[in-house]
């Protein structure tokens, strides 16, 4: 499918919205639909390549069909991970990054619950993955071959 194969390439065939990683490894490769395709609320969105991302099916599952328009795209103008999000690195958990504004602290506060970005199982990945990073020879590693790359290298 010439579509999947060009998103997969887009995030060095990481989950645009967790960064897993191999994606078809743990998961189903998915196309993720940023705005929802059914009920006809952005049918004029549905099939545009921007609204298009190369997803994991735990992130698109949990998702759904929800949509809020304080979601944050992986691509959007002026969008970095670390000005939006952090890290607890003792516990894996993901929250909103410290001294935002509210309406950004908002943003980032949906975007982890929509995608089910904080659950249990998603700290406990991050941690394991975090072990294993750190007990790697520092010449051996290759943060595109690694899940959770702003959690191994903040
Ligand atoms: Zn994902």
């Amino acid at each position: 499918m010439i579509a999947l194969d060009e998103l997969r390439s887009q995030t060095a065939a990481h989950c645009s919205f967790c960064d897993g990683f191999p994606v078809d490894g743990v998961s189903n490769e998915t196309i993720e639909h940023f705005r929802p395709k059914c009920v006809g609320r952005f049918p004029q969105h549905a099939y545009t390549w921007r609204n298009l991302y190369y997803c994991c099916n735990a992130c698109q599952t949990a998702k759904g069909e929800q949509w809020d328009d304080g979601l944050l795209a992986p691509d959007e103008a002026g969008y970095a991970f670390s000005h939006y999000f952090e890290f607890d690195f003792t516990t894996g958990a993901i929250r909103p990054a410290h001294g935002l504004d509210e309406a950004a602290a908002q943003r980032a506060e949906v975007t982890i619950s929509l995608y089910g970005l904080d659950t249990a199982a998603r700290r406990r990945c991050r941690l394991l993955e975090g072990r294993d990073w750190a007990s790697m020879d520092e010449d051996t590693r290759n943060l595109d071959l690694r899940a959770y790359r702003n959690f191994l290298e903040p």
